[in-house]
């Protein structure tokens, strides 16, 4: 049975060298697939991972709609044995519907990666169709870790180095980011709900003058 599965995770957990596996299996088998991406790090039509891999792929626009873009495919003798279909948190709930019906009605697989929730831990509008809909629901097993060894659940977005917790849902960045950019750090819960970045950590434990926890424990005591 056709199926569509979610693979979700936060940034930095490899889903997008998943996604890259997955298609290389799958074309080693000799099945073809049809590759989607959106703002992806290397560019426009490219799906790549942190390790150096790169794939070409096309670029999703806000209006495409990928029931008739396969069936377009398939009716001009186009060939597509599965899809893939990265950076899915980005997509509209409509768009995923349309997945759902590309598994439905075509009886392709279809596999989506994304990240759950955004940088206020709330569910991307595509994320949470996914959880509506999907067959089955990949939690990646890579697990990134949180500056303090602890799981990292949670996306943190920051800008100039400082976690924000108010600002646009959809800001491309990544990882790694240079200061005063707006960039992402993955957090455990306890570390997002402190806004206790691996910089806020370090500068809080050299500075003499700030405890570690000032500041943060009123919030946490607000908080319960
Ligand atoms: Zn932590």
């Amino acid at each position: 049975m056709p199926e569509l599965v979610f693979f979700s995770g936060t940034m930095d957990c490899g889903k997008s060298t998943l996604a890259l596996q997955i298609e290389h299996n799958r074309s080693a088998r000799g099945l073809e697939g049809m590759i989607f991406a959106r703002d992806d790090r290397a560019g426009a039509g490219k799906l790549s991972s942190r390790l150096g891999l790169v794939t070409e792929a096309i670029e999703v626009a806000d209006e495409l709609d990928f029931y008739a873009h396969l069936v377009d495919h398939l009716s001009q003798g186009g060939r597509a044995d599965y899809v893939i279909v990265d950076e899915a948190q980005f997509l509209a709930p409509e768009q995923i519907d349309q997945l759902a019906r590309v598994v439905d009605d075509l009886g392709l697989d279809v596999f989506a990666f994304g990240i759950t929730t955004d940088f206020r831990t709330k569910l991307f509008p595509g994320s949470q169709r996914l959880v509506e809909l999907a067959d089955r629901i990949e939690v990646l097993q890579v697990e990134a870790l949180c500056w303090c060894g602890a799981r990292a659940t949670h996306n943190a977005r920051t800008v100039g180095g400082h976690m924000v917790v108010e600002g646009a849902q959809v800001v491309v960045g990544d990882v790694n980011q240079a200061p005063d950019e707006v960039g992402y750090e993955v957090l455990c819960r306890r570390h997002h709900r402190r806004r206790m970045t691996a910089a806020a950590a370090h500068a809080s434990a050299l500075s003499p003058d700030v405890l570690p926890l000032d500041g943060d424990t009123v919030g946490t005591l607000e908080r319960s």
